[in-house]
């Protein structure tokens, strides 16, 4: 099965209201045609704005970077999956280290958001990967095995062939430091493994698994050029349009 080269950009908590309608007219104006699936994915406030500028793109996408787990109900300033299907968003990161982190998000509530994000027609960018001290111990494919079984693999084949995934090492997010092309086609290649051994080559081969961390548009080309990295979940240089759409371009050089 021929998977999709995704580039999806997170904005994280960035950018008011009129800097991100710019930020996202300045990526469209820029953009040249490609067959790479561009998602841009923006705080809560700027969905709507952006979608109605993403109209009548074919190759563009909107993402929110979070969503709450339960359909509705009593959550004070939470957003429901179904708020966002109903703006038109495409696809929800979910399990972003951050999110891990800094608001405790654990497999079990993963596991529902995903759910959640699912059964609203959209697809999860699912995030694992390891801090430094699991890399430094080796331990990093024993924990990223465990990340995506524990919060994705109670799924169906139907629902998980609708998973993207993104490989972050924690130790390169926000720092600089890029996981090499060889580090990064080692896990990708492993986590393809995990997901063939519980739903086959088949549907393996079809899931794009997306790398993320410090991806620039001096180092895109060379991830991107590994067979098994189908593009990147970039945070930083997704907040400036020359840079986002040099990342997306790096697929057609
Ligand atoms: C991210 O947070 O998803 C990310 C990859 O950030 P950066 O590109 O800034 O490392």
């Amino acid at each position: 099965m021929k998977r999709k080269n995704i580039v999806a950009g997170n904005w994280k908590m960035h950018k008011n209201y009129h800097e991100g309608g710019a930020l996202a007219q300045s990526i469209i104006n820029k953009m040249g045609s490609t067959s790479t699936a561009v998602v841009l994915g923006t705080a809560y406030i700027h969905l709507k704005n952006v979608q109605k500028s993403l109209r009548g793109i074919s190759n563009m996408y909107l993402a929110a970077q979070n969503c709450h787990e339960e359909e509705e109900g009593a959550y004070t300033g939470e957003i429901s999956a179904g708020m966002l299907q109903s703006i038109g968003v495409n696809y929800v990161i979910l399990g972003h280290s951050e999110r891990r982190e800094y608001f405790g998000e654990d497999a079990p509530l993963l596991a529902k958001k995903v759910d959640i994000v699912l059964s609203k027609g959209m697809s999860p960018i699912f995030c694992c990967g390891e801090k430094l001290d699991v890399r430094e111990a080796n331990g990093q494919e024993k924990l990223v095995k465990q990340q995506i079984q524990d919060a994705l693999f109670h799924l169906s084949p139907e629902a998980f062939a609708k998973v993207v995934i993104a490989y972050e090492p924690v130790w390169a997010i926000g720092t600089g430091v890029t996981a090499s092309p060889a580090q990064a086609q080692e896990m990708h290649a492993f986590i393809r493994k995990v997901i063939a051994e519980k739903y086959g080559t088949e549907l393996a081969d079809g899931i794009s698994i997306l790398y993320g961390g410090s991806v620039k548009p001096n180092n895109a080309k060379e991830l991107f050029a590994n067979p098994d990295v189908d593009g990147g979940l970039v945070g930083g240089a997704s907040l400036n349009a020359d840079d986002f759409v040099a990342i997306v371009n790096a697929f057609e050089e």
